[in-house]
C-alpha cells in the first residue's frame, strides 16, 4: 500500500468510528468495512440507502448493515466462502448436540440395563414374582425402544449432514473454480497467471517465454458496435487463442481487452511463431453484428513476446514484454514485436 492510500486508509477509519459511535453501531468487521466505505464516498448509492435506514432507525439494524454490506461492500466470492463457513458451523453443532443427546441416552440405557439385571439375579434366589419379572422385562423393552429412536434420530442427522457436506464440497470446487477463471470469457483469470507465473519463474524459469495480447482500438469497437458485440469479440478472441495453445501453455486473460500466453521452457524464436499464428489467427476473426445485420472482421492485436532472463525478476519480464507489446502499437498495430531475433 502507498504513502497515500495508507493516509486516506487512516483518515477514513478516525472518520467512521465516531459516527458508529454516535449510531450505536456495534463493531463488528462487517460494520467497519461498511461505514469506511460509507465515509470513503466511494459508492454514493450506499450512502443514500444508509442514511435512509439511520433516519428511520436512528441507528442500522444488523439485517439491514448485512443487507447493504452484502449489496455494496462483498466480494461474491468471498461472500459465498462466508455462507459456506456459516452452514457448516450450524451443521457441526446440531451434530454434536444429535451425539451428545444420543450419548446421554446411551448411557442412561446402560444404567437401566444395569439396574434391571442386578434385579433379574433375584430370579435365582426365588425372591422374585412372575409379575415382577414381566415387569422387569417391560421396562427393559420400553428403554430399549427410547435407545432405539434416539439412535435412529443421529443416523438421519449423520446423513443428512452428509448430503450436506457433498454438496457443500461441490460449492466449494465451483468457488475455487470461480477465484482463478474469468467468468466472461471463461480462460484462466489475472489471480490465476500472478500465481502461475511467479510459481514458475521460482521454480524453472528456464526458457519461461511470454506473450502479452492487447486488442487494437478496442475503445472505438465498443464505440461503434456497442458493449455487448465487445463482449462476443472478447470471447471469440479467448477462444482462437486458447485453441493456437499447445506444449504447456496456458492462456490468462490479463486485463480488460489484454491476455497473457505462459509458455514454458520455450525458445524466443518458437515463441514468437506462435504469437505471429495467434496474430493471423485474431486477422481471420468473423462475427456478425446483429444489430446492424453485417460481418465485422476487423478485430486486430497487438502482440509483445519475451523470454526470461537470468535473475530477472516476474515484474521485469512482465515490464519487458509490456514495452515490446507498447513499441508495436506505436509502430502501427497488428504485428509482433520483436520483429526478429
Ligand atoms: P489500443 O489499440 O491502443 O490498445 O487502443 P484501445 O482502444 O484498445 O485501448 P484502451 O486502453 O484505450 O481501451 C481499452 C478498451 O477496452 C476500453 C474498454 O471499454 C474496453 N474493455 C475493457 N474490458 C472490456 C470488457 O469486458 N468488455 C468490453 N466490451 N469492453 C471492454
Ligand atoms: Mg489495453
Ligand atoms: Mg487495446
Amino acid at each position: 500500500m502507498s504513502r497515500d492510500l495508507l493516509q486516506t486508509a487512516a483518515l477514513n477509519l478516525k472518520k467512521a468510528v465516531p459516527l458508529m459511535l454516535k449510531h450505536q453501531i456495534p463493531t463488528t468487521p462487517i460494520n467497519y468495512a461498511l461505514w469506511y466505505t460509507y465515509v470513503g464516498e466511494q459508492n454514493l448509492a450506499l450512502n443514500a440507502q444508509l442514511d435512509t435506514v439511520i433516519a428511520h432507525y436512528n441507528t442500522c439494524p444488523p439485517v439491514s448493515s448485512e443487507l447493504l454490506y452484502r449489496q455494496y461492500v462483498a466480494d461474491p466470492v468471498e461472500l459465498n466462502v462466508r455462507d459456506m463457513r456459516l452452514n457448516l458451523e450450524a451443521m457441526a453443532t446440531e451434530l454434536s448436540q444429535s451425539i451428545k443427546d444420543t450419548s446421554l441416552d446411551t448411557t442412561e440405557f446402560q444404567t437401566c440395563i444395569n439396574s434391571n439385571f442386578s434385579k433379574l439375579n433375584g430370579i435365582e434366589e426365588g425372591a422374585l414374582s412372575v409379575e415382577q419379572v414381566l415387569d422387569l422385562v417391560r421396562n427393559l423393552v420400553k428403554e430399549s425402544d427410547n435407545i432405539r429412536s434416539s439412535t435412529e434420530f443421529l443416523t438421519t442427522q449423520l446423513q443428512k449432514a452428509q448430503t450436506e457436506i457433498d454438496a457443500l464440497k461441490q460449492k466449494l470446487e465451483k468457488t475455487e473454480k470461480d477465484v482463478l477463471y474469468d467468468a466472461l470469457t471463461g480462460c484462466l483469470n489475472r489471480r490465476a497467471f500472478d500465481a502461475d507465473i511467479a510459481g514458475m519463474i521460482a521454480q524453472a524459469p528456464e526458457g519461461t517465454c511470454l506473450i502479452l495480447v492487447d486488442i487494437d482500438h478496442f475503445k472505438a469497437f465498443n464505440d461503434n458496435y456497442g458493449h455487448q458485440l465487445g463482449d462476443q469479440v472478447l470471447k471469440a478472441v479467448a477462444k482462437r487463442l486458447q485453441e493456437a495453445c499447445r506444449d504447456g501453455s496456458k492462456l490468462y486473460r490479463f486485463g480488460g481487452e489484454e491476455f497473457a500466453i505462459i509458455v514454458p521452457k520455450s525458445q524466443l524464436r518458437i515463441t514468437r511463431q506462435l504469437a505471429e499464428a495467434m496474430r493471423r489467427g485474431l486477422e481471420k476473426l468473423c462475427l456478425k453484428d446483429r444489430r446492424k445485420d453485417q460481418l465485422v472482421d476487423n478485430i486486430t492485436a497487438s502482440f509483445g513476446v519475451a523470454q526470461w532472463q537470468e535473475r530477472q525478476s516476474v515484474v521485469q519480464l512482465i515490464e519487458k514484454t509490456d514495452k515490446l507489446l507498447y513499441e508495436a502499437k506505436r509502430l502501427g498495430r497488428n504485428r509482433v514485436m520483436p520483429i526478429n531475433n
